[in-house]
């Protein structure tokens, strides 16, 4: 067993304790940023029937879930 001295152990144990809360802090906002940016990207607006519908799976064409018509991101008539 490695032999240290109270104070180091407690020392490196709250510098452990912080670096871990900094990466939770950083990740957590990393993470937020990405679910907002989806968020944006699956949200579509229908041009025939203004009908705004969240679609995931879509990329460039998707269907309108109101009136079924097939229709491009940004499409406008
Ligand atoms: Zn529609």
């Amino acid at each position: 067993m490695i032999k240290i001295e109270i104070d180091v152990a407690v020392s490196i144990y709250l510098s452990l304790s912080i670096i871990i809360l900094l990466f939770w802090i950083v990740f957590e906002r990393k993470s937020r940023a990405r679910i907002k940016r989806k968020k944006e990207d699956f949200l579509w607006t229908c041009p025939i029937c203004f009908y705004t519908y969240i679609d995931s799976k879509s990329e460039s064409i998707s269907r309108c879930p109101r009136c079924k018509t097939l229709h491009r991101r940004g499409e406008k008539l």
